[in-house]
């Protein structure tokens, strides 16, 4: 009571929205579902380290996005650790699809997963009401990408999802992939190919100072420039103009319109200024950028007997002290305590 007291007073109406205090409208919420992952994904984990953080119980999520989405959260995507690893999660997606936006709207609800179990989920997720999944894919070599998640098998099991997902309609399909020098930065042409061929649209995103162990460098990161380039040489690149001012990726297609390719440069070419997004991490924390040094704990308010109109004005304060812009690259910049794994990519 005592903390709260000290908080500014935050006047609740019903048209109260998530604005951050550079004027930024938040309307985008990633929710970390587990902390559990099922691959060892070489640039992500250091595969001695487990879980390190608990998860709420699903109807626990669901209050929690709920009070996001009364203040104007429109976009939800489920994450991890590995989504498709939480029992509970088809439920949750049919709660979810019920749930409308303050103008009436369902919610446009996502997931984004590393595909090894969506051969037999995609079909009962999209009869839950869920719209698009991304796949995560760092190579299409089978050997390249089997050495990158550490496990055997997975290939051919993420080809079976990115398939099964398509069948069942989770489209448009997109298909995420970190590129690294010197581990997969030979697939940029292939990857190109398979956009065309698996009817996909492929995102290279660059890689981030977010992994468990030490292997981020300026040197490792392939940049947008770089990727373009690559392709330029190849094949006659399109680009295509952003549907939205947040969107971001940069995308192209080909000379004859067949296939999509998007460039995600968050260090090279930064979009912290049209950031819409806020996550939500496994345990039930804020995170208002992917590189806060400071988390919020929501949940522990909530499990401590806190009105959801107290929980909407911490929101509220919460959202509005989000951070101008990460600061990668730069003297000082430091790596936030949590890895992407456990805070929710
Ligand atoms: N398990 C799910 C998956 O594989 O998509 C969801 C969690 S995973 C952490 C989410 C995304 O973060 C993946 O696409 C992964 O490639 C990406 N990722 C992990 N570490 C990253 C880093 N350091 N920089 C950029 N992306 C990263």
């Amino acid at each position: 009571m005592a903390a709260a007291s000290l908080q500014p007073t935050i006047r609740l109406t019903e048209a109260t929205r998530l604005i951050d205090s550079h004027g930024r409208m938040i309307h985008d919420l990633r929710v970390s579902i587990t902390d559990r992952c099922n691959y060892k994904c070489v640039y992500c984990r250091t595969g001695e380290a487990g879980p390190q953080y608990p998860e709420l119980k699903i109807e626990e999520y669901l209050r929690l996005i709920e009070l996001f989405v009364g203040l104007g959260i429109t976009k939800v995507r489920l994450t991890g650790g590995e989504p498709l690893l939480r029992r509970g999660l088809i439920e949750m997606v049919r709660e979810l699809a019920r749930m409308r936006t303050l103008d009436g709207n369902p919610l446009d609800l996502a997931l984004t997963t590393n595909g090894h179990l969506l051969d037999s989920l995609a079909a009962p997720l999209k009869a839950a009401g869920l719209a698009r999944v991304t796949v995560s894919m760092d190579a299409v070599d089978e050997g390249i990408f089997e050495r990158i998640t550490r496990v055997p098998g997975s290939f051919q099991a993420v080809l079976a999802g990115v398939r099964a997902a398509r069948a069942a309609g989770l489209t448009p399909l997109k298909i995420n992939c970190v590129l690294l020098r010197g581990f997969n930065d030979d697939q940029i042409e292939g990857f190109a190919r398979f956009a065309r061929e698996e009817d996909v649209v492929v995102r290279f995103i660059e890689f981030m100072p977010l992994e468990e162990g030490r292997l981020w460098s300026p040197e490792i990161i392939v940049t947008l420039k770089e990727i373009v380039g690559r392709l330029r040489g190849k094949l006659a690149l399109v680009p295509l103009p952003p549907r939205e001012a947040s969107e971001t990726a940069r995308r192209y297609t080909f000379a004859d319109g067949k296939g999509e390719i998007g460039i995600i440069a968050p260090v090279s070419q930064a979009f912290c200024g049209a950031c819409s997004r806020v996550r939500l991490t496994s345990d039930g924390k804020i995170r208002t950028c992917l590189f806060s040094q400071v988390e919020h704990d929501l949940y522990g308010r909530l499990r401590a007997g806190e009105s959801a109109e107290e929980l909407r004005a911490y929101i509220v304060r919460t959202v509005q002290g989000k951070e101008a812009r990460h600061h990668i690259g730069e003297a000082g910049f430091l790596k936030p305590s949590r890895s992407m794994v456990h805070i929710g990519g």
